[in-house]
């Protein structure tokens, strides 16, 4: 095997996580979303997303070093946003990637805020930030055909904190683990 490059970090500094930030439902907040997945299969069909993995993506992250984890750490340390209802009350349908997902007609100023302070907070830290527009939204159904949007029963989630979370992909698909939880004031 080769001689590691003097300098080198240790081989545990050059491993990377795959990271994102999320909104991550309690228990009652998940269980509506997973009948809100039922019934969005009944129109759409596809493959449902499993009710443990279901969450809104606020910053994505991607590949990244776990050497970088503490100062993605204080990231999150360094966001002060405040608690808010989220209404998910309308269906939406992605051609291009076939993703059926639930999302809000109306999103509140402080998701808003909460996205923009950790966009703030990560591009401070030189973390890369999707140019993107943030669109909130909770992926119900993947490889789905879509068609006409049916009306939906609202599913009201009490926003009270955020995560950051790894994800390993293994051969069922992704799973996540929730390395950090902050709460909002
Ligand atoms: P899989 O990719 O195995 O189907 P997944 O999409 O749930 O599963 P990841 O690709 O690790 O798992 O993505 C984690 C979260 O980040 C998901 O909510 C996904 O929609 C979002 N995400 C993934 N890639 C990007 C990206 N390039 N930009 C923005 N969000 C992304
Ligand atoms: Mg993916």
């Amino acid at each position: 095997m080769a001689e590691p490059e003097p300098g080198a970090p240790p081989p545990e500094r050059r491993e990377t996580l795959r990271l994102f930030f999320a909104l991550w439902p309690d228990e009652v907040t998940r269980d509506a979303l997973n009948r809100a997945g039922k019934w969005l299969h009944q129109h759409w069909g596809g493959r449902r997303t499993r009710a443990d993995t279901l969450h809104i993506t606020l910053a994505f992250l991607g590949s990244t070093p776990t050497g970088q984890l503490d100062a993605l750490l204080a990231c999150g340390d360094a966001v002060a946003a405040g608690r808010f209802e989220l209404v998910l009350d309308q269906a939406g349908y992605w051609r291009h990637n076939r993703i059926g997902w639930l999302g809000a007609s109306q999103t509140p100023t402080q998701h808003v805020e909460l996205v923009e302070a950790l966009n703030a907070a990560l591009r401070a830290s030189d973390f890369s930030v999707d140019p993107r527009p943030h669109v909130p939204h909770v992926t119900l159904l993947r490889n789905s055909r879509g068609g006409d949007v049916p009306n939906c029963e609202p599913v009201r989630w009490s926003v009270a904190d955020f995560v950051l979370v790894r994800s390993v992909t293994d051969p069922e698909g992704a799973h996540y683990e929730v390395l950090r939880r902050w709460p909002l004031a």
